[in-house]
């Protein structure tokens, strides 16, 4: 305790930032799960976030960036060290010709609505993801055919000095749910070449994509999404599903009976409910398949993590 009250007294020095201590990770994430973080930041602006990467550097304190908690399963015991909020920080949207340019910290589905409302089109697809910029370009978020990279021109990041770098899309590799960006550097912005659209015909699209996730996915309880990557030409879904895992129940976490790839916090899931459900469904999944499931999702504060 004497120890974390010495870090919030001594970021406070450095930071202007809104600062709490001992927060709950459940009031964080999607699966509303996750014991405290020791020390939650939302820096104010680039600067500030800066100074907070320099400030854990030199102190040698754990930081990790969170954007909507949408997809991170973060442990009962929660996260030693500083977790950052970006969505202060960088939080404007604008656009010239054909070219928007977003702080890191706005939501999808608010670049999007910006976007439609512009008549900017190529982005549509990714409606109804719940997560910030940052977080999906960090993991190439994608849906209905279409990955965020396919459309970056650059992104801005702060890297692990805290100093400014642009890369450039030729610069970073991505591929499926994954690009080479480093997990230490702070994405702080990113522009985004767009097409010409109508933004009646945009808004239709739109609405036929949310009406899919509305049928498709268990949305009226907290989950990550969906928590395995596609194996190579296959589904986790359909490998989850034949392996009778659906319906698979640990405490109060279970393999969702609509859609097999979520697994869902019934009401009071632990993180430890959750994550011997993934190893049971990884398990069983491997017993009949002999296919080993990746987690998309990101463990946060596990013993190996
Ligand atoms: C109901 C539901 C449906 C979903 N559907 C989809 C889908 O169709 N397709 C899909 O791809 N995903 C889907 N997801 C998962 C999730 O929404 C996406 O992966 C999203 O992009 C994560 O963004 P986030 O802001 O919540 O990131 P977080 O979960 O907060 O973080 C994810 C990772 O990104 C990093 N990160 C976040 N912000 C930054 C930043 N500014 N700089 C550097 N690193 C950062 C974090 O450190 C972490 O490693 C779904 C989730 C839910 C709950």
């Amino acid at each position: 305790m004497h120890e974390k009250a010495h870090m919030f007294q001594s970021l406070k020095k450095v930071s202007r930032g809104t600062i709490c201590i001992d927060e709950p990770m459940s009031k964080h994430t999607s699966y509303q799960i996750g014991g405290p973080a020791d020390i939650f930041i939302w820096p104010e602006d680039q600067e500030d976030t800066a100074a907070v990467i320099n400030f854990c550097n030199r102190e040698g304190i754990p930081r990790f960036v969170i954007g909507n908690g949408t997809n991170l399963l973060v442990s009962d015991r929660g996260y030693r060290g500083v977790m950052i909020n970006v969505t202060k920080a960088f939080s404007k949207v604008s656009c010239k010709g054909n070219v928007v340019t977003t702080g890191t910290g706005v939501t999808l589905n608010h670049l999007i609505e910006y976007s439609t409302e512009m008549g900017l089109s190529g982005l549509e697809g990714l409606i109804g993801i719940p997560g910030q910029v940052g977080g999906a370009l960090m993991l190439n978020a994608g849906a209905f055919g279409l990955e965020i990279m396919d459309r970056v021109i650059a992104v801005r990041f702060l890297n692990s000095d805290g100093l400014v770098e642009i890369r450039k899309r030729n610069e970073i590799d991505a591929g499926y749910r994954r690009t080479n960006l480093m997990k230490t550097d702070i994405l702080i912005e990113a522009q985004f070449m767009l097409d010409e659209g109508n933004p009646k015909v945009m808004q239709t699209y739109e609405e036929n994509i949310l009406k899919q996730r509305r049928e498709k996915q268990p949305l009226s309880l907290p989950s990550a999404g969906s928590v395995f990557k596609r194996p190579p030409n296959d589904y986790a879904g359909r490998l989850i599903e034949e392996a009778g895992c659906k319906g698979l129940r640990i405490g109060d976490a279970m393999v969702s009976r609509k859609h097999a790839n979520f697994i869902v916090n019934c009401h009071l899931a632990t993180s430890s409910d959750v994550l011997r459900v993934i190893e049971e469904v990884q398990e069983r999944v491997y017993q009949q398949f002999q296919v080993t499931l990746e987690p998309e999702i990101h463990l946060l504060g596990f013993d190996t993590i």
